[in-house]
């Protein structure tokens, strides 16, 4: 697809489904990866072509582990390209080592990783300011999650596979997916053609750990991009379906404050300060 192509369906998307509004703060959750990447540039050129003004801001994580520094060099190289403002969470910084976390709770660490990007996804941006948090999150991984979910008999996530997640509490960040409607292969294309550097997901020295479930949602993106060529207009067709099943989906989940650190939570304590083992006192 040409770039102009692929730039119409997601700014379609932005206005259709109300993703920034003047005066917006978003920031954009960075994982130096493609889709992160294409991301903050489709937000950009958005800004900068239908001017509906509203403020970037990139964010990473830095994980602290083997080849996390480098990983941040590329943040800052696409920040530094987009020529917007980067905010880095350390987590060596603030006391988190995720080894240590995921070896006291017997746990796999990417879970616990994952715990934890979520938790300071939330909270770090909501205290500076954010109104919005961008995910990198695309079509195909909709899909994909989609149809694992429905073979799993899992419903309860369908309720949240829409454009713009929005929340009830006050304390939860509404996400926005602006490649909603876009999947991976023209994500990377995109950066690619803007000359934007990126990491590859197999850099994650836990990468092994993951090397099934890799593997496994791999073949299920070959299913789709198939489905795709077989009945062209399959993607688009389903995503929408799936956006119209999520409002017979409404998440209902009580949300509440973690007793601990006062963040949204589903239990008294969160996971975060479980996993952490964060008490009261605690700087974080
Ligand atoms: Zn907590």
């Amino acid at each position: 697809m040409d770039q102009g192509g692929y730039l119409n369906k997601i700014f379609r998307t932005i206005e259709k489904y109300r993703l920034v509004e003047k005066g917006d703060k978003i920031f954009v959750a960075l994982s130096g990866g493609k889709d992160s990447a294409a991301v903050l540039f489709a937000l950009k050129k958005f800004n900068e072509e239908r001017d509906p003004d509203f403020e970037i801001v990139g964010f990473h994580i830095n994980l602290g582990t083997i080849g996390s520094e480098k990983i941040q060099e590329i943040v800052e190289k696409q920040c530094e390209l987009a020529g917007v403002k980067l905010v880095v969470f350390e987590l060596k910084k603030e006391g988190i080592d995720l080894g240590e976390i995921a070896k006291k709770n017997r746990r796999p660490i990417c879970g616990v990783c994952g715990v934890i990007k979520r938790y300071l996804m939330n909270k770090i941006p909501r205290e500076l300011g954010a109104t919005k948090i961008a995910t990198g999150h695309h079509g195909d991984d909709i899909l994909v999650f989609f149809i694992k979910n429905i073979l799993g008999m899992n419903y309860s996530w369908i309720g949240k596979f829409r454009p713009k997640a929005e929340s009830d509490n006050p304390k939860l960040l509404t996400k926005i997916r602006p490649l909603f409607f876009v999947g991976r292969k023209e994500n990377e294309e995109f950066v690619k053609n803007l000359g934007v550097p990126y990491v590859q997901e197999s850099l994650c020295i836990y990468f092994k750990e993951k090397i099934k479930l890799y593997e496994k949602t791999n073949k299920w993106y070959d299913i789709i991009d198939r489905l795709e060529s077989e009945a062209p207009g399959f993607k688009e067709r389903l995503l929408n379906s799936v956006i119209k099943m999520s409002t017979y989906f409404e998440s209902e989940d009580q949300l509440k404050f973690c007793k601990i650190c006062g963040e949204p939570t589903n239990t008294e304590i969160c996971a975060f300060c479980r996993l952490t083992g964060k008490t009261k006192n605690s700087k974080l």
